[in-house]
């Protein structure tokens, strides 16, 4: 028999016989997978979902639970905090954030079919109160479920498309959404009939010699069984954050980085669809963040170099500021603050103080800066803090203060040792529809693919936004399985 690969499809012909059948088979269980089964089932396919671990989750079970949505008027939470927000600012932002290959035809739908996505949300039995939190924070302490998540009200996001919070999280106490979130879309897959067979690891795809998917190779109890889809086979594998090997070779800068978050995140089935000539891209691109925005009050301070120098406006989301920090020189950057606003990072971030003086001069030559980098640097910024303005980075002026009170603090993020946590934006070209694209730009018969084994909504480190990923797994898994099951 062939060797089965992962890199590689087994060939259709080779199959001496099908150990079952199904009309869809989806492979992954987190967000993405879930929802593709859901509508595939939904729409009177036979599904099977084969999931490598022991039960579902994933990288999904793992998250906040926090979902980018608004447009059209607003969703209810929305406007109840006065904001009405509209299909073309979500559809403006979602351009800025995708960066400068943003896939249009996602984003039209996605900003389109916003406040439907929210809706059906709703229907598979995703609690949302409704409540709004203002300011900057990573997520809700509680169980409210609105709140700030990208660079919307930062320039220049702000200029281009009128701001409005669109980070919706599930309501559940306190951070970690993700569980609940995965459950309840387990229940509505094992209500809709979907066959889940959990500990089967797919090994392979089963294509023919003109590039045909036609089932897979997955390994139960130890044994390879070759499963026939009839109408496609869904991959929803994640991302590849946790492969060394796969890092090393499509996104190097995050070798730099020490946590990866995320469940098995292998990139097997990104790995599948190159074999059979799918085509990945933005490969090298991530999503990182060291959590320094918490207390809030260290969003007035001011981000320097090595060099002294500014290099962005800290108001922007913070996975932002941190993927900018990394385009930095020595992997280092320092974030400086005065006696008003200086509080102590969370803990889980491991950012340290590097100096503290009297004077700002006494900051830079602690640092062993040459004179008149830090200094002037600060003295720049100040004299235009006190006039309530940030003409070189466009800070907004709520988040400007004057840094005069001494004794001043510089505090370090390092990348090699700070918690710098990432997960990978690059997967598979697919289609709005979740068909995957060839490297001719053609689609691959009876292959679809949705959340991050995708390139989808998010695919820009700096552009990242607070819920885009889990957007983008629900919306367009959805896709995958409904044109899967017509198909
Ligand atoms: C701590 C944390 C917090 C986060 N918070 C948020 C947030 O609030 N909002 C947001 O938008 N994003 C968030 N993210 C990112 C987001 O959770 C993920 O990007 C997203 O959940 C990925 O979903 P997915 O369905 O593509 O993959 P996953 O949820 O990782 O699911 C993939 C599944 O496929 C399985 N699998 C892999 N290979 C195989 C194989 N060969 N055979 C069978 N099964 C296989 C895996 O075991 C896994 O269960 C967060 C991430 C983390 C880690």
């Amino acid at each position: 028999m062939n060797h089965i690969s992962t890199a590689r499809p087994f060939p259709h012909e080779q199959v001496e016989q099908w150990d079952e059948e199904t009309d869809v088979a989806i492979v992954g269980f987190g967000a993405a997978g879930a929802c593709a089964a859901i509508e595939a089932a939904g729409a009177g396919a036979a599904v099977t979902l084969f999931e490598a671990a022991s039960g579902s989750g994933g990288a999904s079970a793992l998250s906040g639970g926090e979902i980018y949505l608004g447009g059209g008027g607003g969703t209810d939470a929305q406007r109840a905090a006065g904001f009405e927000d509209s299909t073309e600012a979500l559809e403006t932002y979602l351009t800025m954030a995708g960066g400068p290959d943003a896939d249009a035809a996602k984003i039209a739908l996605y900003a389109r079919e916003s406040l439907t996505h929210y809706q059906w949300l709703k229907d598979q039995g995703v609690p949302y109160k409704g409540t709004f939190l203002p300011g900057k924070i990573i997520e809700p302490a509680e169980d409210d479920t609105l709140i700030w998540s990208g660079s919307e009200a930062a320039w220049p996001f702000s200029d281009a498309a009128t701001p409005a919070p669109r980070g919706h999280t599930i309501q559940s106490m306190g951070w970690g959404g993700g569980r609940k979130l995965m459950d309840i879309f387990e229940a509505r897959v094992r209500a809709l009939g979907v066959d889940v067979r959990c500990d089967a690891r797919v090994l392979s795809l089963v294509a023919d010699g003109e590039g045909r998917v036609a089932g897979l190779v997955v390994r139960i109890d130890g044994q390879p069984r070759f499963v026939r889809a009839r109408k496609g086979v869904v991959l929803a594998t994640g991302g590849f954050c946790m492969n060394r090997d796969m890092l090393r070779r499509y996104a190097p800068q995050t070798l730099r980085l020490t946590d990866p978050i995320g469940e098995q995140d292998n990139g097997s089935g990104i790995l599948m669809g190159m074999g059979v000539g799918g085509d990945a891209i933005h490969m090298d691109e991530f999503f990182t963040t060291c959590p320094w925005i918490m207390p809030e009050s260290l969003v007035k301070g001011i981000f320097v170099n090595t060099h002294g120098q500014r290099f962005i406006n800290e108001d922007c989301y913070h996975g932002r500021v941190s993927r900018t920090m990394l385009d930095q020189p020595e992997d280092r950057v320092y974030l400086l603050v005065d006696n008003a606003i200086f509080a102590r990072p969370l803990d889980i971030a491991r950012i340290e103080i590097a100096a503290v003086g009297d004077s700002w001069e006494e900051i830079e030559r602690e640092l062993g800066m040459p004179k008149e980098t830090l200094a002037a640097t600060v003295r720049t910024f100040n004299r235009y803090a006190a006039e309530g303005r940030d003409p070189m980075f466009r800070k907004a002026p709520e988040w400007l203060k004057v840094l005069d009170e001494g004794p001043f603090a510089a505090l370090e993020l390092n990348v090699g040792t700070s918690f710098f946590s990432f997960f990978t934006l690059g997967g598979l070209a697919t289609r709005p529809s979740g068909e995957v694209l060839g490297r001719a730009g053609d689609p691959i018969p009876g292959l679809y693919a949705a959340g991050r084994a995708t390139s989808g909504l998010p695919r820009w480190g700096h552009g990242y936004s607070s819920g885009l990923s889990l957007a983008d797994c629900t919306f367009f898994g959805r896709m995958a399985g409904k044109n899967a099951a017509a198909g």
